[in-house]
Parts: C-alpha cells; structure tokens; sequence
C-alpha cells in the first residue's frame, strides 16, 4: 500500500496505475488521543497497522483527487531522528576521495584498516526539522555555498527497538520511501551541513514494507532536469539495509517513524534554483522536487 500525506495533513492512499489517490483521511480517527508528553516518534506509523485496517474498510468508498494535482507532503510527520549513512556506495566513496576540494572532511581514501567507511566513521544524525515532502521543495540554504543532490533509499521504522539482529531486522520496517539527502559542501560536520530546513526529502509517499520483499536490489536514479547525475542499485551498498538497522539499534532505540537513509550512489553533484530534481526508486515510485 502507498500511503501518503498530502494538502495540508490528509491521508491518502496513492493508486499510481489509475493517477489518482484515495482521501481515506477519516482513518486518522482511529488514532488515540495523546495527552503530554507523547511518546517519542510518529504517532501515525506506530498506529499503522490499526490505521491500515481502517483505509481497507474505506477505500472502496473513497473519493478520488487527480494524483498530479495534490501537494505531497513527507508522509512521515514527526520522526524521533533521521539517520544517515556516510559513504555507503563503493564508488560514490571513490568520486569523494577524488574531490578532496569539495568533500573536505571525510578523510574518504583513508579507512586506516576498517572494513568499510560505516566502520570508521559511524552513522550521522540530521535534524527532524530538515524534513519536508516533495511539493515544497529544497530552498538552497547559505547562498553561495555549494549544495548537493545525494538519491536514497529511505527506510522507516515501524516499532521500537533495540539491539536488534541482523536477521530480525526487516522486521522493524513499516516502510520504504525515497530520500533525498542534501548537503552543503564545506569543511564543518555533516549534521550541521545536511540540516538545514528542507535538506532532508521524503516521499512520495510510504510503501509498505509487505510490497518490497528484498530492500537490497532496487534500482534507483537522480535526474536534474533532462540530465541524469545517478543511477544504481541498492545491490551496491557497502553495508545493506539490515546491517544499517542492526548497527543503528546498537547505538540508539529506534522508535516509530525513525528514518534511516541508507546512503548516496556515485554521481552527486550541484543544484541551484529553478532546478527540478527526479528522483526514482523501483518498487517505490517517482518524485519531482523543485530547487527554489
Ligand atoms: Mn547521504
């Protein structure tokens, strides 16, 4: 199912073959109501399996809206944190290590005997606040500087947990959704570089994770208007989606609606304004965000 968020907080399920998406907002009635403080993480993905129950008994019934005349907004709310991947494509390392000048911080052709990047550098958190869905858009931030496309798969946590297995691990997932990662080039940390308001981009909407049997094979692309910038498949990621769940659950409880952005293929390379990017994911879908 593809659930997404869209003109200002309704639900809706996109039906992609027939262009359209099902208002089944009045599912959100089966949310309880949340007296302070509320628990940590997304209310709606946590209640999703109750919520899910609710759209089958209204889909049939459900009024239609044209799917290319609503404004997608980032189909998960409030994540307790957003997790990223450094350096997580072999050869997107490689373009790193060759452009020193640009990604001066990631020391990316040293790994001093670490395995992989993951091993040394460890995971990034980017601020929840940097979220936006695809019709808002990236608005560049400290003009002037250099921002960054980074195409990802986007993978949403479902429930908390902790110290989780490798083998248990997509076991957690409610949902996959397409990330944009973006980033302004520079020598300070990545959180502060990757979070500005609206440099983190999900959507279009949520697949659940019953429809994308294997995260770890999916094709995925990056065009700036006409020109494609990235294209690969998540068959390449140095450290695949349940290694990322299990080392992020080492380190933090993962909670409801909790992002991990699994890591950008080679090719990332400048935005400016009036661009639009394309980003598309197999099994997920496609998105047009605009730079502004
Ligand atoms: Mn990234």
């Amino acid at each position: 199912m593809r659930v997404c968020r869209y003109n200002g907080d309704r639900l809706g399920v996109a039906l992609v073959e027939e262009g359209v998406v099902a208002d089944v907002t009045g599912a959100l009635e089966v949310l309880p109501v949340v007296r302070w403080p509320p628990a940590p993480g997304d209310q709606l993905v946590r209640e999703l399996p109750a919520v899910r129950e609710a759209i089958e008994r209204l889909l049939p019934v459900a009024p239609r809206v044209a799917l290319d005349a609503v404004e997608l907004q980032s189909p998960v709310a409030n994540p307790s944190k957003v997790i990223g991947a450094p350096l997580n494509y072999a050869r997107h390392q490689q373009e790193v290590g060759e452009q020193v000048a640009i990604h001066a911080n990631t020391h990316a052709s040293r790994f001093d005997g670490f395995a992989t990047p993951i091993d040394k550098l460890g995971l990034f958190l980017k601020a929840g606040t940097s979220l936006v869905g695809p019709s808002a858009g990236v608005r560049l931030a400290q003009t002037g500087r250099r921002t960054d496309h980074e195409v990802e798969l986007a993978v949403v946590i479902g429930r908390q947990a902790a110290d989780v297995a490798p083998q248990d691990a997509l076991g957690l997932v409610a949902g996959y959704c397409i990330g944009l990662d973006m980033t302004v080039r520079g020598p300070e940390g990545r959180s502060f570089r990757k979070s500005p308001d609206s440099y983190t981009v999900l959507g279009p909407w949520l697949v659940t994770a019953d429809e994308v049997p294997n995260p770890d094979a999916l094709a995925i692309s990056l065009h700036v208007g006409d020109e494609l910038r990235q294209r690969a498949s998540t068959a390449d990621l140095i450290v695949d989606v349940r290694e990322l769940i299990a080392l992020a659950s080492r380190w933090y409880t993962l909670y409801p609606g909790d992002v991990i952005l699994t890591g950008t293929p080679e090719g990332v390379g400048p935005v400016r304004a009036g661009d639009v990017m394309t980003a598309e994911l197999e099994g997920v879908g496609l998105m047009r965000v605009p730079v502004t």
